[in-house]
């Protein structure tokens, strides 16, 4: 059932990925020294404007599009709009969805099957950045959210660690918006195959420090990026969500996806109502919408895909 709650929190999963993405997007690929402070400033290595999001985002809103013409969630207009995204000439994209969507694959199924067909490496971060809004979708349904993160994420990630951090991820951003707590994570690991392997991560993520996995260009250093900053920082309330996004930065590396990967969660757990208000002012991007839009747009989705 939806409540108040569970709408700011599902408003919060569009806005914690844009705010952290937004935020990191100056300090890309540089490691912030301890007096340096981490603000929305813009700038970085593609001269991102104060306030906007890049690709991490702009994907993740394409599969929230996609979603907002439902019920459900078709792969084929999901395919669709990452290509009129990459159509439109976007200043950053990701070396694997590059390798992918520049061969213009004219459907999901091809979509994927060009992701099948990539050699060398094919854990990159770019399926588990934008795979907050598939949650979205499947309030109601837990069988249905693993299987359309798996999906959605084998159209450009053909990568068993790939595929398996965004279900853990998606379904523990699910589990916040219902339950408003992190217990997902461990929760949805508990059940895998792989149960031993990211349970090992997870534990090095809450005891360790960002040299422990600092290839977070790599999706497993940026989901153990993600989880130690959300077990690190100050989890007593809601400023939890911008000093997790803060040490994400602090973190160094890809700031801008281990801050989108960490806001779609940190957004689940504390609602949109805990994005500071300047941020949410500032926030806007491609395809042309601000922070409210992205408030109004999962609103939307969870209202037409969850019994009332
Ligand atoms: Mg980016």
């Amino acid at each position: 059932m939806l409540d108040d709650g569970r709408i700011d929190r599902a408003a919060g999963v569009l806005l914690g990925t844009a705010a952290g993405d937004a935020l990191g997007a100056g300090y890309e690929f540089t490691r912030p020294g301890p007096q340096q402070e981490i603000a929305m400033i813009g700038g970085g290595a593609f001269d991102w404007a104060p306030g906007e999001w890049t690709d991490d985002t702009s994907m993740a809103l394409a599969i929230a599009l996609a979603a907002d013409d439902g019920p459900g969630l078709e792969l084929d207009a999901v395919a669709a709009g990452f290509m009129r995204w990459y159509d439109s000439d976007p200043p950053d994209v990701g070396v694997q969805t590059d390798r992918v969507l520049s061969a213009r694959p004219a459907s999901a199924r091809a979509m994927q099957q060009q992701a099948m067909s990539l050699n060398g490496l094919t854990g990159g971060n770019g399926s588990l950045m934008r795979t907050a809004p598939v949650a979205l979708v499947c309030l109601d349904d837990v069988t249905e959210c693993e299987r359309l993160a798996g999906a959605v994420g084998l159209l450009t990630h053909h990568d068993q660690q790939a595929v398996e951090a965004c279900k853990i991820w998606t379904y523990a951003i699910r589990h916040a918006v219902l339950a408003a707590n992190f217990d997902g994570v461990r929760e949805y690991v508990a059940t895998s195959d792989s149960a031993d392997y990211w349970n090992r991560l997870l534990d090095e993520a809450e005891t360790g420090a960002p040299d422990h996995f600092p290839n977070n260009g790599w999706v497993v250093h940026a989901l153990q990026t993600a989880w130690w900053a959300i077990t690190t920082a100050d989890a007593s309330g809601p400023a939890h969500l911008p000093l997790a996004l803060e040490l994400c930065v602090r973190a160094g590396g890809d700031t801008d996806t281990t801050a989108a990967i960490a806001g779609g969660l940190l957004g689940a757990r504390w609602g949109a109502s805990a994005v500071p208000a300047h941020w949410r002012t500032m926030l806007h991007g491609y395809p042309g919408l601000t922070g409210e839009d992205l408030v109004t747009l999962a609103t939307r989705i969870v209202r037409a895909n969850t019994s009332t």
